[in-house]
């Protein structure tokens, strides 16, 4: 007896010794996912079917499977339940504020465009509307997953206020055109609010303050120029529409600059000195393979957008034949007038649908290769693939959670495939940006709803009011 208690003390003892020496070595850390299948979308395409991210800060520490768990003490853990840990989407182009007029002039009016968008433009917008309605967007963006958008617009000073505070990165570029809008009466008067507005917003954790001469039609070579020596010497993007519509070249033509019949779009830019890797060009859909040898040359990013393009019947992007050159392409919605959803879920299942259909090639982009374009293209196109994109230690800890038991996205045997084809944006439960949880079971854990609703009822109201006038 004597010797058998002496040994149970000895385990007990050691066992003691064992533990408080795991509590001791254990590294704190703030948060931890666990039990997660993982998308890395790192070079190898690295999955964990029982997975475990690490974070400390607002990045990525380490990532492996389960059995990391005994190396760290967590703040805060979550349990994924075997469901699909990836990199937030990236939405690489979108007008935000225009939420606030999402669903009108749908019913085939001819001239939508005169009749509804410069209409409503010029009668409601003001900055406090361009702060709620971002701020009404950036909620849907992050509660669908969407870590990163890209914007273009006017007071984008507001829109960075109402972004940072949602809490997704944005990198949103003060609009620059030749007509008076509502932040600069004056032809161009966006140049110098955004010299001002990138003054403010520089080295902000989340916000990346840009420029974006609004597109090749509505701007003079001159101000592309100055565009573009203002996004050199401040480093930060430059967002613009190239090559959206088939009557682009001529409309540059006529309203801007003749371009010599066998030159195109792509080739008028880079004769001016435009073409730069700060550009991020939105639609890019009229171009040969010439052009997409040019892009590819000046690192020019693109944001896909076939959702918008298809419901407009603008045209179809050769995205797939850009995406096989490794061009940096990436998926983007275009704004809520052109597109109504925020989500980047639909715009992969419209990337490929787009793709087989006008190339009759049903193989044309695989689940993985749609996957890619949504995280890592959207990181290539902003330069940023160093920072975000993918789940890997040393980035930043941009990461969704999509729920993998709901009927819809069961059964789960492709991964890829299920968020590429079956997933809906409430399927999102986390939303982790910098690090920080945004979205914790499908709430927003950074706004306070009913506060927001109280200023953006009566916006919406004032809105259909106007609206009326305009049928
Ligand atoms: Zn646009």
């Amino acid at each position: 007896m004597k010797i058998n208690t002496c040994i149970i003390i000895s385990f007990l003892l050691f066992t003691t010794t064992c533990l408080s020496q795991v509590k001791t070595t254990a590294k704190h850390v703030d948060l931890m996912i666990v039990n997660a299948q993982i998308l890395t979308m790192n070079k190898d395409k690295k999955v964990y079917d029982n997975g475990v991210i690490v974070i400390k800060g607002n990045k990525i520490i380490a990532i492996g499977n389960n059995t990391l768990t005994s190396s760290y003490k967590a703040k805060k853990t979550i349990d994924a339940d075997g469901d699909i840990a990836m990199p937030g989407m990236i939405n690489l182009h979108n007008h935000i504020p225009m939420i606030a007029f999402r669903g009108l002039g749908e019913n085939g009016e001819k001239d939508r465009l005169f009749k509804f968008f410069f209409p409503l433009e010029k009668k409601m917008l003001s900055r406090n509307l361009i702060r709620i309605a971002s701020r009404q967007a950036a909620m849907e963006l992050a509660l669908s997953g969407v870590t990163m958008v890209a914007d273009m617009y006017y007071h984008e000073d507001e829109v960075a206020k109402s972004v940072a505070q949602v809490g997704i990165r944005g990198v949103l570029g003060e609009t620059v055109m030749q007509f008076p809008v509502v932040d600069a009466p004056k032809p161009y008067g966006g140049f110098d609010y955004a010299k001002k507005y990138i003054a403010e917003w520089k080295n902000h954790p989340l916000i990346t303050p840009a420029i974006a001469p609004h597109a090749t039609y509505t701007v003079t070579p001159e101000w592309l120029l100055k565009s573009k020596s203002l996004a050199e010497k401040e480093d930060v993007p430059m967002l613009v529409h190239i090559a959206e519509s088939a009557g682009e070249k001529q409309l540059i033509s006529e309203r801007i600059n003749p371009i010599a019949k066998d030159k195109s779009i792509i080739q008028y830019l880079e004769d001016m000195g435009f073409l730069s890797d700060k550009l991020l060009a939105a639609h890019v859909i009229y171009l040969d393979k010439n052009d997409m040898k040019i892009l590819k040359k000046y690192g020019v990013g693109i944001s896909h957008n076939p959702k918008a393009n298809l419901r407009a019947a603008t045209g179809i992007s050769p995205a797939w034949e850009m995406y096989k050159m490794k061009l940096d392409i990436g998926l983007g919605t275009d704004g809520p007038m052109s597109s109504n959803q925020m989500d980047i879920f639909n715009v992969m299942s419209y990337a490929a649908s787009a793709a087989r259909t006008t190339s009759k090639d049903g193989t044309r982009f695989t689940p993985y290769e749609l996957v890619d374009m949504a995280t890592m293209g959207g990181a290539r196109a902003l330069d940023m693939e160093d920072e975000i994109g993918s789940l890997e230690v040393g980035k930043k800890a941009d990461i969704i959670i999509v729920d993998t038991d709901a009927v819809n996205t069961q059964p789960n045997y492709d991964p890829y495939a299920t968020i590429a084809f079956a997933a809906y944006p409430q399927n999102v439960t986390h939303t982790i940006v910098d690090g920080k949880v945004i979205v914790e079971n499908g709430e927003l854990t950074t706004i306070d709803i009913q506060e927001h609703n109280k200023q953006w009822i009566p916006l919406t109201q004032k809105v259909a009011e106007f609206a009326k006038t305009l049928e």
